[in-house]
């Protein structure tokens, strides 16, 4: 099994390291045709802007759009979750609108441009998430079918679940923080053989073939 990492710009060399430090394969992803195989994919942190050319440059948009729609998890961190979010501040055209969500780019000002904060994931167990914000977006509007994972103190959106699209605010990657991409490794797994796992056992007669 093999996870792709969009490597056309930002810091996608954090998020190969992360999965390295599980025993997680990668590919960076640069072309369409590095996505052949892959059972999930991360959208890093960078420049959304710079990332959504480059996304439309390489051809890029439409296989991502396939590979979620298969049902492989998508994973977006920062400038990642810009990218799934249906509805971008200042009307930007979403990229992968996958994410019943509206995002406000840059949401912590020019004051507070990176900060670090501790805060719950309920989902990944009672050890707080310690997450870095760089130059962070925030989640104003989550919509009914949209798990929120996380707020911060004051209660605004930093992480958000729909199905299989995980989006955070900030960079758990740069904190040593591996929950995020085991609960990703997991879900592909999952993807790869619905057997696995969880008791949803669509083909269970694939487990004795199984190869991963
Ligand atoms: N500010 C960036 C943007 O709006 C995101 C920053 C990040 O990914 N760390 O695209």
């Amino acid at each position: 099994m093999k996870i792709g990492v969009l490597a056309v710009q930002g810091a996608f060399i954090e998020h190969v390291r992360t999965f390295r430090s599980i025993g997680v394969e990668t590919v960076e992803v640069r072309l369409p045709e590095h996505l052949e195989g892959v059972s999930g994919l991360v959208l890093p942190g960078g420049e959304s802007t710079a990332q959504r050319r480059l996304i439309d440059r390489w051809g890029l948009r439409a296989p991502i759009e396939r590979l979620a729609e298969s049902g492989a998890p998508i994973f977006g961190t920062c400038a990642g979750m810009i990218l799934l979010s249906r509805e971008i501040s200042g009307g930007e055209e979403p990229v992968f609108p996958l994410l019943d969500v509206s995002v406000e780019r840059n949401a912590f000002g020019r004051q507070l441009d990176s900060f670090e904060a501790d805060f719950d994931v309920p989902m990944l167990g009672t050890q707080p998430v310690h997450g870095v914000f760089i130059r962070a977006p925030i989640v104003d509007r989550a919509g009914p079918d949209v798990d929120v994972l996380a707020r911060l103190d004051d209660g605004r959106i930093v992480a958000v679940r729909q199905r299989n699209v995980i989006a955070t605010a900030f960079h758990p990657e740069l904190a040593g923080e591996t929950r995020f991409h085991r609960l990703v490794a997991t879900m592909a797994a999952e993807h790869d053989d619905p057997g696995e796992g969880s008791g949803r056992r669509h083909h269970p007669t694939r487990r004795a073939g199984r190869s991963a």
